[in-house]
């Protein structure tokens, strides 16, 4: 390879990727069997840089991840009542889960911060992490908290879903995967994915359907459970980046999951006999009466406890990796009328901004918001019914609405109610009901 500063007479050389003749270039640099002139040889270097910048960023170990500073500064902020003060504004009730996930989330950065001070000064004790998990019936919010909490975090996080996983090798994803999603919310910066959150929902669909040892593989239950295990206990795992299968092809990302922490989360439909079970075995015997009397049998998950879940099927090494257990309590009437408007995306909230984007006032009648509530409550629908119940009672309005004239629209009883039973065909209602 050659270059030839003052190609002034030479007409023999042309750049071989824009043709352009040596005299009409600043400089050639003549190769083997072709040349480049120094323009194309500058374009040829930005695409090579933002290639590199890319793998660098995607495949690299070295990157600088959460820094010390940035969970400094999140230790600071985010003490457990400020955490508890920020799910306030999104998620009603539920105090027991919200103060134990600011205090996981809180005692996180503490690990982190404590394992990052190992270099400078030996420390003495080693900070186990606590993984922690919410048993709650469908809809009375995990997938809520899941999402509230990643909005607040300083470090990567993500939400998967235990029913999509299976053991390697079977149809399904592996639970490889599950670190994919967290690599991809790092930005590919494997460090920053060190130390993430990740939530796992459903985690009681992957419980062992009997409590005897099955000799066949159990494909969706024990296997994954063990190999979630491996993942929860900390351990380096090679995670496909673009996810899927892992091809002998495709090149790994290392990832240790020594300090991520997991939340898992699972209705765990029943367990309210074994704990009833378990709470009536223990009440045999002196003070018998005093015991029972005291407990609330409308929401016995309050006393959920690890036995409980080894007892649905979750094995004992899983349960031991997930030492902190919390509850979410059903929902009653007062909370999802409360649901309705206080959070600060309450639907209603959600669909006074629609209707002011229009320049209309929307205003709802107390009366028809217990109607809401009712239908919800009646069709045992929970939280999660409330959108589709308000659905079908605004749809006509908002149909009508970029014609609207008036500057007010309010929503009545009567209004409610009419709507409703037009629209919502779903809900096999009779008129007797209302
Ligand atoms: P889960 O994951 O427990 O099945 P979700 O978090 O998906 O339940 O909740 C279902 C719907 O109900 C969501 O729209 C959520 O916003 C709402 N919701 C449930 N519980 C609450 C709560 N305590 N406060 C506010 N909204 C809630």
């Amino acid at each position: 390879m050659s270059n030839n500063k003052n190609n002034k007479g030479d007409k023999t050389h042309n750049c071989s990727f824009c043709g352009k003749n040596a005299e009409d270039a600043s400089m050639l640099i003549k190769g083997m069997d072709a040349n480049i002139c120094d323009e194309c040889a500058e374009s040829a270097w930005e695409m090579v840089e933002s290639t590199l910048v890319n793998e660098n960023s995607k495949k690299t170990n070295n990157n600088k991840g959460v820094s010390k500073e940035q969970i400094q500064g999140s230790f600071q902020n985010q003490k457990p009542v400020a955490i508890k003060e920020h799910l306030d504004q999104y998620i009603i009730g539920q105090d027991n889960a919200k103060k134990f996930i600011a205090v996981a989330v809180y005692n996180h950065y503490k690990r982190l911060l404590h394992e990052e001070n190992v270099g400078d000064v030996k420390q003495e004790v080693e900070l186990e992490k606590s993984n922690m998990l919410l048993v709650g019936e469908t809809g009375t919010g995990k997938t809520l908290f899941a999402r509230t909490i990643a909005r607040l975090l300083g470090v990567p996080f993500a939400i998967a879903d235990a029913t999509s996983l299976t053991e390697a090798g079977y149809v399904g994803e592996d639970v490889e995967n599950i670190l994919t999603r967290l690599l991809q919310s790092a930005n590919y910066d494997v460090s920053a994915a060190e130390k993430g959150i990740i939530f796992i929902d459903e985690i009681d669909k992957i419980a062992r359907k009997s409590e005897s040892q099955s000799i066949t593989r159990d494909v969706s239950g024990e296997g994954v459970q063990q190999a979630l295990l491996k993942i929860l206990e900390g351990t380096v795992v090679n995670v496909p980046p673009e996810g899927g299968r892992k091809h002998p092809e495709q090149k790994f990302i290392q990832v240790n999951t020594k300090n991520i922490l997991f939340i898992c989360g699972g209705a765990f439909d029943g367990i309210q006999r074994k704990i009833a079970a378990r709470l009536n075995t223990k009440t045999v015997g002196f003070g018998q009466n005093q015991i029972n009397q005291n407990i609330d049998r409308e929401n016995l998950l309050q006393y959920v406890t690890a036995k409980d879940i080894r007892n649905f099927g979750l094995i004992p090494e899983l349960v031991g990796r997930i030492p902190v257990i919390a509850y979410l309590s059903p929902l009653n009437k007062d909370a999802l009328r409360r649901i309705l408007t206080e959070p600060r995306n309450a639907i209603i909230r959600q669909y006074e901004t629609l209707f002011k984007m229009d320049d209309v006032k929307l205003k709802f009648e107390a009366k028809a918001l217990d109607f809401i509530v009712e239908k919800a409550l009646e069709y045992k629908l929970g939280a999660r019914g409330l959108r589709s119940i308000c659905e079908a009672i605004m749809i006509e309005a908002m149909y009508d609405l970029p014609a609207y004239k008036e500057k007010t629209f309010t929503v009545t009883l009567k209004y409610a109610t009419e709507q409703f039973l037009k629209n919502s065909p779903s809900f096999t209602i009779t008129n007797n009901k209302l």
